[in-house]
């Protein structure tokens, strides 16, 4: 059992704040993943609770015991990092043991016992011989990750630990950590700058930028209802479409065209009513060609096509709108040319509404 908060957590490092002022808990047996640009303050949050800095500020509370002082070997917090850490003159069995041993709180005969199940649960007895340099990266994060469960930590917590793997490996090892945690319960905090590796693996997703936390919440509600213009462009690939517009009574008016919006779509309320500049946003998978979904009957507008990219799954459309670009899909095989002229049909419930000076 263990539920992790923080409460108004600062951390400045000279003249940079890393961390500026997070409040965040994270519920016992939950998988939260941090995920944010490069420099945005994740690995600091990570390692202000591992124990590794110290805050400058606020505090960390585990199971409401207040561990904000605390050393890192008194937190029972199990770190997996990106480089693996192993020690490269131990076997995978040494390392995995290591940590226990110099605890000196277990026998020999348990240490043994607990190296047999971890090695069970991650499938790794054929490594248990050999040494990192004998083995895949994918192989050396798995022993990492031994070493981690062996000694049944409190929580779990993991910097960017697939980052080093191969795009196909990383996908497996994504499927094996959702696995290990369904399997174990731990609560497990995890970093990544990486957004798709966020929505497959979090529970939750927290999203930051520049040290503070922009939303927190599951992948979905994220995806569809992102509270600012950095969470909308960050999550979602290719990125959602961002159209200068300016709001008037009930419709988004741009150069090229006036889209009705409807009540109760992905924004709040008050946009509608509003006379003001707004960023009207919306999902490249939002945009439908009329011609190829006739019978969906929305609203349409008249675009140009600048550039086709063949995905193989579908044809990547790069359009124009009067001044305004934006990207969107067409079925795999469409014959479409740059320059032709399209029908683009979108579901008014799907729009999305940013403001341009505070996203
Ligand atoms: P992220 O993990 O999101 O890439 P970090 O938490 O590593 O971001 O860093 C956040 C900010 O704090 C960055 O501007 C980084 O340069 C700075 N920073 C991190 N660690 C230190 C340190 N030990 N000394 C000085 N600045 C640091």
């Amino acid at each position: 059992m263990t539920r992790i908060q923080l409460q108004d957590l600062r951390k400045e490092f000279d003249d940079v704040t890393a961390v500026d002022g997070i409040d965040l808990t994270i519920e016992d047996g939950e998988f939260l993943v941090i995920v944010g640009p490069s420099g945005c303050g994740k690995s600091t949050t990570l390692r202000l609770l591992a124990g590794l800095e110290h805050a400058t500020d606020g505090r960390i509370r585990m199971n409401d015991r207040d561990v904000t002082g605390i050393e890192p070997k008194n937190r029972n917090i199990a770190m997996v990092f990106q480089n693996y850490a192993l020690y490269p003159h131990m076997t995978g069995r040494r390392n995995i043991s290591f940590g226990m041993k110099s605890a000196g709180e277990f026998t020999d005969r348990e240490i043994e016992k607990r190296v047999d199940q971890a090695s069970e649960t991650l499938d790794i007895a054929d490594l248990l011989d050999r040494k990192p340099q004998a083995m895949s990266g994918g192989e050396r994060q798995r022993v990492a990750l031994g070493r981690a469960i062996v000694r049944d930590p409190d929580a779990f917590l993991m910097d960017e630990p697939l980052s080093n793997l191969d795009a196909k490996l990383r996908i497996q090892m994504r499927a094996e950590l959702t696995k290990l945690h369904s399997e174990l319960g731990t609560t497990t905090v995890y970093v990544t700058h990486d957004q798709t590796e966020a929505m497959t693996l979090g529970e939750r997703v927290v999203v930051m930028e520049d040290g503070r936390i922009m939303q927190v919440d599951t992948p979905q509600v994220l995806y569809d209802f992102p509270e600012h213009r950095f969470v909308a462009e960050f999550i979602g690939d290719p990125a959602m479409n961002m159209i200068d517009v300016s709001l008037e009574t009930g419709s988004a008016v741009h150069d090229a065209f006036r889209l009705p919006l409807p009540t109760g779509g992905a924004y709040s309320e008050e946009w509608t009513e509003a006379n003001r500049a707004a960023v009207l946003g919306i999902r490249p998978e939002d945009l439908y060609l009329a011609k190829e979904r006739p019978n969906l009957g929305q609203t349409t507008f008249t675009a140009t096509v600048d550039v086709t990219e063949p995905l193989g799954d579908s044809l990547l459309l790069h359009c124009s709108v009067g001044e305004s670009k934006f990207k969107m899909e067409a079925e795999p095989r469409a014959t479409i040319e740059p320059a032709d002229e399209i029908e683009v049909m979108y579901d008014p419930a799907r729009l999305h509404l940013f403001d341009p000076e505070t996203g």
